[in-house]
């Protein structure tokens, strides 16, 4: 069992008023908020070890390069990869897909084909695009069904010999699905394709594990996970890394440089060109041990109860429905009321101290395939609390009285 109490009081931002109101914050798929070990560990950097990585012989240049390579072996340790070089530091989640559809460009030919699905984020969707129309490969999408599944007959029919990546969100942002990957992997693995899982949503809620999941790449921001904005990883195996065409030129990334020729750095160094973010990668370390402290399968169950005590009591506001019904579901919850605007729902509860997101949440296509123009949107995190979702159902109820 958690102590939510305890853990509350971890995170400083819970205890603020917003509006006259205390906080309650059910916007954690567009960033968690942060413990003070991470805020201490990015504040303690700044104050006392703060030096640029990897280049200085002096004492403050190994204390922080030190710092910035123990997170890379706390992340290795996390998703249990087994090499601390396969785990790449990136900007977040969008990043780390850029890095691997832009180094496609170079590896894919016209008759090559991509499959991405109808409920990806706009980043597991553009990267992709942008990556076919200067490659001359193709973009195969898997349909979603009306529960907010994807259709998995229909990603049979797509795969073939011509496939040669598939990228897939572990869990939809929007719609909680929580897709079954490892099927997904198994099955394009039969056909030679390599796989891109897009773990934004998933690395704080669930347990993640590289080498029994056997994916290709793996990427997740810290800033979903308890962590600092502007830092995430892309994880690769060995061999597809040292295999795909390096992303930035720079400092960092290269072995030699001359006017005739510039050779490369290995892994991990080949992704990472310029000055990294070592305050942000020095706090994610704090992040990690957050979450590990709490054990992610506690994690896993609080979240489950929250989101199942939370469809209840929403589903008893009539006219309410909500987008992903999937029987696999992390903690999201998509809904409309009637014809109401999800805008409207969300400035009024916002009056009333509460946070959750509205609009298309960067998945328009899920907004095209259920013909809305957006949903409102709460997302949970281990700090909320059972007594936080009888105050937003209240609030939600009383925007309907106003709004109709
Ligand atoms: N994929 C998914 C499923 C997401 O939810 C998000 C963030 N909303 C991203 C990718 C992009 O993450 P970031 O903005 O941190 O790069």
């Amino acid at each position: 069992m958690l102590d939510l109490k305890q853990i509350r009081k971890q995170f400083p931002i819970l205890s603020r008023k917003v509006n006259g109101h205390d906080l309650v914050y059910f916007d954690n798929g567009a960033t968690t908020q942060k413990p003070d070990s991470v805020i201490a560990a990015e504040s303690n950097y700044y104050q006392n070890e703060n030096s640029n990585v990897h280049r200085g012989v002096h004492f403050l240049s190994g204390l922080a390069t030190d710092k910035f390579e123990e997170t890379r072996i706390t992340i290795q340790n996390f998703i249990n990869a087994k090499h601390s070089h396969e785990i790449i530091f990136t900007k977040g989640t969008t990043d780390s897909i850029n890095i691997v559809a832009s180094g496609y460009r170079s590896l894919l030919n016209k008759g090559d084909e991509i499959i991405i699905s109808e409920l990806e984020h706009h980043s597991n969707i553009v990267p992709w695009q942008m990556c076919c129309e200067q490659s001359g490969a193709t973009l195969k999408v898997i349909p979603l069904l009306d529960n907010g599944t994807l259709d998995m007959a229909e990603f049979g029919n797509l795969l073939s010999k011509n496939t040669k990546l598939v990228s897939i969100a572990h869990i939809s942002n929007t719609l909680g699905t929580i897709n079954p990957i490892e099927k997904i992997i198994e099955k394009a693995k039969a056909v030679g394709a390599k796989v891109l899982i897009d773990g934004a949503q998933a690395a704080s809620h669930i347990s993640i594990n590289m080498q029994s999941l056997d994916a290709d790449f793996y990427c997740f921001s810290a800033h979903k996970l308890y962590g600092p904005t502007g830092v995430g990883i892309l994880y690769g195996k060995e061999d597809v890394l040292n295999e795909l065409p390096a992303y930035q030129g720079g400092g960092e990334m290269i072995k030699e440089v001359s006017f005739k020729k510039t050779t490369y750095a290995g892994l991990p160094h080949k992704f990472e060109a310029g000055t990294p973010n070592i305050a942000g990668v020095v706090a994610f370390k704090a992040a990690i041990n957050f979450i590990t402290g709490l054990g992610i399968n506690n994690i896993a169950k609080h979240e489950e109860e929250l989101l199942k005590y939370a469809t209840e009591e929403v589903l008893k506001i009539e006219g309410l429905r909500i987008y992903g019904t999937a029987k696999n579901k992390s903690a999201i919850i998509s809904f409309n009321i009637n014809e109401l605007h999800p805008y409207d729902i969300g400035m009024i509860v916002d009056k009333m101290g509460i946070a959750v997101r509205t609009g298309h949440h960067c998945t328009q296509p899920i907004m095209d395939k259920f013909n809305i123009p957006g949903t409102a949107r709460i997302s949970l995190a281990v700090y909320n609390t059972k007594d936080e979702i009888d105050i937003c159902i209240k609030a939600i109820k009383k925007a309907k009285i106003m709004l109709s």
